[in-house]
């Protein structure tokens, strides 16, 4: 069988009874939307984040889309954030009419090179959207400044952090706001889309509710207030959600232990592991090493019956999609040079043992003979 970067049976065999319960309870109560699951799991992940506020909406694209309506961030407002991502942060940026400002990674991370924002600032800058890329926080306490000094909100992208600390606070607790994707891959993941969004602020965790809900007060239907969309999450999601929550603490220890055996096995070879910043605690949503001969690597692992990918191999900044923003090749060095060097290895919670094992050594055999 063919391992994967990610893959969901072996959870899903262990949790199965589990999963199929929290299906037949929202079928059989006749509550598809807009029931009882949804509120318990925004509840939940609230209280899990240590903030007052959750509002669940259907995917993570539209939990950033939303925060930033939310914020009130918009037309001619610029956001500063980074080219290296995933494609969906910066189409969150675009889809509100906002401007996204790039600023390069940090060469050890390649998470957000925080010593770059403040060369950015404008006048337009309105928001400040740092990506918790891979699992771990990007250096908060400068962009805590930078926002104070020049009025700016903070909204976290922590579609690939849930769980995951700096400094002892947790991701998406730590800017106005944080968005979280629950997609399958994610490190809280469900058997469908879903997506949510984090606030302390109950006027902003208001305007959300409303905008996921065509722009309605749920206690006023059929009222428009602010022209919203449909972006509600699903009850069978949220049950599911709700469940998995509740071991998403044993999900990251697997994904720890996964990650330190990677470390130990290719400690001495010339593959970089990651980087881990100083006062974070990492989640490994993805294992992304670097080698200068990566694609070779990759073409050799498939005889293995291993495919790996790239997290990512094309920074949006270059993609023919976002060329009116205007960043020539070369603009943002790190990244560029980055994106040519990464690849992910297999992590998710059920890659210990066996799985893992097979890609270590096939790994190994391939580095022996580059
Ligand atoms: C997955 C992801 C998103 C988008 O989430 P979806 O649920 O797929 O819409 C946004 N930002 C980052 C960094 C992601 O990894």
């Amino acid at each position: 069988m063919t391992i994967y970067v990610w893959g969901y049976l072996r959870e899903y065999e262990k949790e199965r009874a589990d999963i199929l319960d929290a299906v037949d309870k929202v079928f059989g109560s006749g509550l598809l939307v807009w029931g009882p699951s949804v509120g318990e799991f925004e509840r939940d992940f609230a209280a899990y984040h240590g903030v007052p506020h959750c509002a669940a909406v259907d995917n993570g694209t539209n939990a950033l889309v939303l925060a930033l309506r939310a914020l009130g961030v918009g037309p001619g407002d610029e956001v500063v954030t980074v080219s290296n991502t995933a494609a969906p942060t910066v189409i969150a940026i675009d889809t509100v009419g906002a401007t996204p400002v790039f600023v390069d990674v940090h060469p050890g991370t390649y998470l957000m090179d925080v010593a770059q924002v403040e060369s950015v600032i404008t006048e337009r800058t309105r928001c400040l959207l740092p990506v918790h890329l891979y699992g771990q926080c990007v250096d908060m306490a400068p962009l805590e400044a930078l926002a104070a000094k020049h009025d700016l909100v903070i909204l976290e992208d922590c579609a690939q952090s849930h769980g995951a600390r700096h400094k002892g606070r947790i991701a998406g607790s730590m800017g106005q706001a944080g968005a979280f994707s629950f997609y399958p891959t994610k490190v809280l993941g469900a058997y469908g889309h879903g997506g949510a969004t984090i606030t302390a602020d109950p006027e902003i965790d208001r305007e959300l509710r409303r905008l996921r809900y065509y722009g309605m007060e749920e206690s006023r239907y059929y009222v428009v207030q602010t022209p919203g969309q449909n972006s509600r999450l699903d009850e069978v999601h949220a049950e599911i959600l709700r469940r998995k929550l509740g071991r998403l603490d044993d999900y990251i220890a697997a994904r720890r232990l996964a990650a330190d055996r990677y470390a130990g096995a290719l400690a001495g070879t010339d593959v970089v592991t990651p980087v881990l910043a100083p006062g974070n605690d990492h989640v490994y949503y993805v294992y992304v090493v670097r080698h200068p001969r990566r694609d070779k690597i990759i073409e050799r692992m498939k005889a293995y019956d291993i495919s790996l990918n790239i997290s990512y191999p094309w920074p949006v900044h270059t993609m023919t999609g976002f060329a009116h923003l205007g960043y020539a090749k070369g603009s943002l060095p790190v990244t560029e040079e980055v994106a040519d060097e990464i690849f992910s290895l297999p992590m998710y919670p059920s890659v210990l043992g066996e799985d893992q094992e097979k890609v270590i050594d096939a790994l190994r055999e391939i580095l022996a003979t580059l």
